[in-house]
C-alpha cells in the first residue's frame, strides 16, 4: 500500500508521494464514495488557497458520475497517458501535456479510453479570488544563496 510521507519546517511542507507508477495505490473515501486512484494533498501541505489531488486511473477507468462545484474553478493537468473529457456535453481529448481550466458550474466527467494508465492532477480553487500573482506577488531577495 502507497502510503505519502511529509516533512514540515516552520515555513514548509514536503510530501513524498512516491513514483507515479504507485498513485493507482490511492484511494479517497468520502461519504458514500470510494475513489480509487485519487489523493487530496492540501491536509498534508496545510494548503490554505486551494485544494490539489494527484490522480491515476486505469486503463478502461472512468468517473461514473457528472460533477460541478458551487464556487470552484478546476484545472486539470494531464501528465501521462490519453482520456476523454467531457465538459457541458463538449468532449475533449486529453493526453499528456494537456491543461484543462472548467468554470465551478460546468457538468464534467472523464474516462480512460486507451490502454495505458491516465496520470493527472486537479487543482482546485475559489474562481474570481486571485488578486495578485507573479511579478506583482514575488519578491527578490537580496539574502545569498547557501546551500548546505
Ligand atoms: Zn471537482
Amino acid at each position: 500500500m502507497t502510503q505519502s510521507t511529509t516533512r514540515t519546517g516552520r515555513h514548509y511542507a514536503q510530501m513524498e508521494t512516491g513514483p507515479m507508477t504507485d498513485w493507482p495505490d490511492y484511494t479517497v473515501s468520502l461519504p458514500g464514495l470510494e475513489i480509487p486512484g485519487k489523493l487530496f494533498i492540501k491536509d498534508t501541505l496545510n494548503l490554505t488557497g486551494c485544494e490539489i489531488s494527484i490522480n491515476a486511473m486505469p486503463p478502461g477507468g472512468a468517473i461514473p458520475f457528472y460533477h460541478a462545484h458551487r464556487q470552484n474553478e478546476e484545472v486539470y493537468l494531464f501528465i501521462k497517458g490519453r482520456g476523454q473529457l467531457q465538459v457541458d456535453g463538449d468532449t475533449l481529448e486529453v493526453r499528456e501535456g494537456s491543461i484543462v481550466r472548467i468554470d465551478p458550474d460546468a457538468q464534467r466527467i472523464w474516462r480512460n479510453h486507451s490502454d495505458e494508465t491516465l496520470v493527472y492532477i486537479i487543482i482546485q480553487t475559489k474562481a474570481d479570488s486571485l488578486e495578485q500573482y507573479s511579478a506583482d506577488d514575488g519578491l527578490i531577495l537580496d539574502t545569498a544563496p547557501a546551500w548546505a
